[in-house]
């Protein structure tokens, strides 16, 4: 069960979008994963969907070469379309892994995800997320701590920003020179409760994917925290790059109306308040 394939799909998956010249934006099925860095030296930035180790591993020789593995691996968080093929790829590469100190139960067996609320405000992907794996994986001594001052040792130039909401130990990326935002299921660009945009990404700026956000206080707080930072160009874990007057009216407009936008009318982690 835990390492079942999804049958989930987007017309996007298998695609490969250089987003700079040393970030390559891989999405497997619906979810993204990046290569952050060159032939020197370069990180992978999640995971992707179970049972897509092959497909991962395949992206990589054909962008560094056979044999090619990566000095890390960093995570957003630790959700199974974000860390699908991440112990096959730690077996098969060994390499250290880093996450948020608040995401490392999930990581390391002590702590399952809440369930997916299937019967939040939401499409058919909502309704099908009672199929999704929540038991922690557990990596045991090969994950690490990102440190507290947000630097990624293994990513000189970026900063780790603790946006929790989604999941206790969120984390998105950003790089100050040229002002690139990483931001995991912070936000994303795809209405991912609904099949019908999944399939087709239909580019829409939305909150964290519903059924599994525990936490719409703290998503809220996090989307504020990102938009601060303005970035020029961000790509979300699950849809299409977003860059310029696009971005930066899609985060205002998110951030002015989260309530309505992101937070279900109805669901097992809404409050009664909203
Ligand atoms: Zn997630
Ligand atoms: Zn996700």
């Amino acid at each position: 069960m835990e390492n079942q394939f999804i049958p989930a799909t987007s017309v996007n998956s298998g695609r490969v979008v250089s987003i700079k010249p040393d970030i390559h934006m891989f999405t497997v099925q619906i979810v993204n994963l990046f290569f952050v860095g060159d032939q020197q030296g370069w990180v992978l930035v999640d995971a992707g969907m179970p049972r897509s180790a092959d497909n991962i591993l395949k992206q990589t020789e054909q962008l560094f070469g056979e044999g090619a593995k990566p000095k890390a691996i960093v995570l957003t968080h630790g959700h199974f379309d974000h860390v699908g093929a991440l112990e096959e790829l730690v077996h098969r590469w060994d390499v250290p892994v880093y996450a948020h100190e608040m995401e490392l139960p999930y990581l390391t067996g002590k702590k399952d995800y809440p369930k997916p609320d299937a019967s939040v405000e939401g499409g058919l992907v909502a309704k099908m997320s009672p199929m999704f794996p929540t038991k922690a994986i557990d990596l045991g001594g090969k994950v690490k701590a990102l440190p507290a001052d947000g630097l990624i040792p293994p990513m000189p130039g970026w900063r780790s920003i603790h946006t929790p909401g989604h999941s206790p130990g969120h984390i998105s990326l950003f790089r100050a020179a040229d002002r690139v935002l990483l931001a995991g299921d912070a936000f994303v660009t795809v209405k991912q409760d609904a099949l019908y945009n999944v399939l087709t990404q239909k580019k829409e700026f939305q909150g964290p994917p519903r059924y599994l956000t525990t936490d719409w206080e703290a998503a809220k707080a996090s989307v504020g925290r990102l938009a601060e930072l303005q970035p020029a160009i961000a790509a979300t874990g699950h849809g299409t790059e977003t860059a310029g007057q696009e971005l930066s009216d899609g985060l205002a407009h998110l951030v002015a109306h989260f309530d309505e936008v992101a937070v279900p009318d109805y669901g097992r982690y809404v409050d009664d308040h909203h």
